[in-house]
C-alpha cells in the first residue's frame, strides 16, 4: 500500500530531475494510486498531461518510481477520473524518448469534453481531431521510380526510414498529378510500419490545416489545435503552396514549423513550384523550407511512363498488350493522373463493350476516333490546317523546304500536334509532311515538348490550338 511518505519522495525526486516550470506544469498533480505486486500505478489529472508524461517523460518516470519504490516494476499511468478508462502503460509507449528534447508547448486547455472521452486502452496517440485520411494505394512498393523522381524518391524513403535524420524538412515539388500526394503517403505508411514504437505522424493539406486553424481560433481552442500540431513526430503538409496571401495561417505554420524543428521532429512539405516561387509567401518561410532537401519530382519520360502502365494494369490484374501500352504511353504525356486514367478508360472500355484490348479499341477508348485510314489523313489536314491559320503561313510552306525561324517552328508545332492527335508512327509523319525522315519529326516533336516545358504561355497555345483542332 501506499503511504504518504512514498508519494513526497516521488515528487521530491521529481522536483530535482526537471525544471520548475516543468514540473508545476506537468508532475504537480502526480499521485500514487496504487504500488504492489501489480506494479505502481500514478494518477494525474487529465487525459492530455497522462499522454504528455507517457510520451516524454516515460523513461525518467520509470527510473524515478524504481528509485523511490527500490524495486523493478511495471508503471502504469492513469487519469484520475473514475469515468475515464485507465491508460496504455508507459513502457508500451515511451521507451527511447529523449526526454530532454522537447521544446514543450503550452498544456491545452483540460476543460473540453473532447479531453473528458475516454481513452482506447491501445492509443498512446497524445491528440485528438481527425485521424489520417491515407489512401492505402499510396505506397512505396506502389511507386515507379524512373529518372525523374528517383532524387525525390529516395528522400522520402530516408526520411520514412529514420525521421529527422536526415533532411529536415523535406521539400518536394512539381506541377500537378506527378506523385507528391503518393510519395507523402508513403511516408507515412511506411513510418508506422517499421518504427517499433508508433509515431505520431500527421499528414494534411495545408487547406485542412488552415481550415482548422480558424475554427480552433473561433471555438477558443487554439491550445488543443497547437497541441495536435506541435506534438507531431512526423507532420506532413500537402499542397503549402495554397498558404499564399493567409497571413495569420502562415504565422501559426511558421511558429509550429519552429517549434518540430527545435525539437527533432521531421517535416515534409509539398508545393506546386520550389519555395521562393509560392507567390506571397513570408521570406523567413522561404528560407525555413530551404534549410534541409528541395527535390522535385519532373514529368516522366516515355519510359517511365510505360512501366507505370504496367504496373498499373498488373495492379488491375488485366493482361494489356504492349503496343497498346507504348500506344497510352507516347499519347498521354501530361501528367500520370491522366496516364492512368487512359489505362482505366481503355479497360474500362474493353470491359464494357466486351471487345478484347487493342490499338483500335485503346484510341476509341480515348476520344480519338476509330483508327480509319482516311480519317487519319483528315485529322492532320485539319491539324495542319489550323496551325496555318494561326501562323499566317501556307500548308506548301510547312511541306516544302525553307528553314527560316517563321517556317520551322509553324512546321513543328504542325508535326508535335500530328504526333499528338493522330496514331500516325514518325514514318508516315515524316512521309506527309514533304517526304522528310522520320528523325526529323521525331526532333520537331521533342523540340516543341520542350519548348513547351520551358514556357508556359507557348504551352498555353498549344492547348488552344488542339482545342481548336478538335472543335
Ligand atoms: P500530385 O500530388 O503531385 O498532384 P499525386 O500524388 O496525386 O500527384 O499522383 C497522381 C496519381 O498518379 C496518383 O494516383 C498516384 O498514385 C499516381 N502516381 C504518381 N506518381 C507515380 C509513380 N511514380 N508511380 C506510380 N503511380 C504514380
Ligand atoms: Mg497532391
Amino acid at each position: 500500500m501506499t503511504g504518504a511518505n512514498e508519494v513526497k519522495r516521488l515528487r521530491d525526486a521529481l522536483q530535482q530531475r526537471v525544471p520548475s516550470r516543468q514540473y508545476k506544469t506537468w508532475f504537480a498533480a502526480l499521485n500514487v494510486e496504487k504500488a504492489g505486486a501489480g506494479g505502481v500505478t500514478i494518477s494525474t489529472d487529465s487525459r492530455f498531461k497522462r499522454d504528455w508524461l507517457e510520451r516524454y517523460y516515460g523513461d525518467m518516470l520509470r527510473e524515478v518510481v524504481a528509485s523511490v519504490f527500490a524495486e523493478e516494476t511495471t508503471l502504469n499511468v492513469v487519469v484520475a477520473d473514475p469515468g475515464i478508462e485507465i491508460a496504455a502503460s508507459v513502457t508500451a509507449v515511451a521507451v527511447g524518448e529523449d526526454t530532454t528534447r522537447a521544446a514543450v508547448p503550452a498544456p491545452p486547455a483540460m476543460s473540453s469534453p473532447a479531453a473528458r472521452r475516454p481513452v482506447r486502452q491501445s492509443s498512446p496517440k497524445p491528440s485528438d481531431g481527425p485521424d489520417l485520411v491515407l489512401n492505402r494505394k499510396y505506397t512505396f512498393d506502389n511507386f515507379v521510380v524512373g529518372p525523374s523522381n528517383q532524387f525525390a524518391h529516395a528522400a522520402a524513403r530516408a526520411v520514412a526510414d529514420k525521421p529527422a535524420a536526415s533532411y529536415n524538412p523535406l521539400f518536394l515539388h512539381s506541377y500537378v498529378g506527378l506523385g507528391k500526394t503518393h510519395l507523402l503517403q508513403a511516408i507515412c505508411h511506411q513510418a508506422r510500419q517499421t518504427s517499433g514504437k508508433q509515431p505520431n505522424v500527421l499528414y494534411l493539406s495545408s487547406e485542412t490545416f488552415m481550415n482548422e486553424f480558424i475554427a480552433s481560433v473561433g471555438k477558443g481552442e487554439l491550445d488543443r489545435f497547437r497541441y495536435r500540431y506541435r506534438n507531431a513526430d512526423i507532420l506532413l503538409i500537402d499542397d503549402i503552396h495554397l498558404l499564399a496571401n493567409k497571413e495569420r495561417t502562415q504565422e501559426e505554420f511558421f511558429n509550429t514549423f519552429n517549434t518540430l524543428y527545435n525539437a527533432d521532429r521531421q517535416i515534409v512539405l509539398s508545393s506546386d513550384s520550389p519555395p521562393d516561387e509560392i507567390p506571397s509567401l513570408r521570406e523567413r518561410l522561404v528560407s525555413r523550407f530551404k534549410w534541409g532537401l528541395v527535390a522535385e519530382i519532373r514529368p516522366p519520360g516515355f519510359e517511365t511512363r510505360l512501366a507505370i502502365l504496367r504496373h498499373k494494369a498488373n495492379a488491375l490484374s488485366i493482361s494489356v498488350p504492349e503496343d497498346v501500352l507504348s500506344f497510352l504511353a507516347e499519347t498521354v504525356d501530361t501528367n500520370i493522373r491522366e496516364l492512368e486514367g487512359a489505362i482505366t478508360k481503355t479497360t474500362g472500355y474493353a470491359q464494357l463493350t466486351g471487345q478484347t484490348i487493342c490499338l483500335d479499341l485503346a484510341h476509341q477508348a480515348l476520344g480519338l476516333g476509330p483508327r480509319d485510314a482516311t480519317q487519319q489523313v483528315t485529322g492532320i489536314e485539319r491539324i495542319v490546317n489550323v496551325v496555318c491559320k494561326h501562323y499566317a503561313v501556307t500548308l506548301a510552306d510547312i511541306l516544302g523546304r525553307k528553314r527560316t525561324q517563321s517556317i520551322t517552328l509553324p512546321r513543328q508545332v504542325a508535326m508535335f500536334l500530328a504526333r499528338r492527335l493522330t496514331p500516325h508512327s514518325l514514318e508516315e509523319l515524316g512521309e506527309y509532311f514533304g517526304k522528310r525522315d522520320h528523325t526529323t519529326v521525331l526532333y520537331g516533336v521533342d523540340k516543341i515538348r520542350n519548348k513547351a516545358k520551358e514556357d508556359p504561355r507557348f504551352q498555353q497555345l498549344l492547348h488552344d490550338l488542339e482545342a481548336r483542332i478538335q472543335r
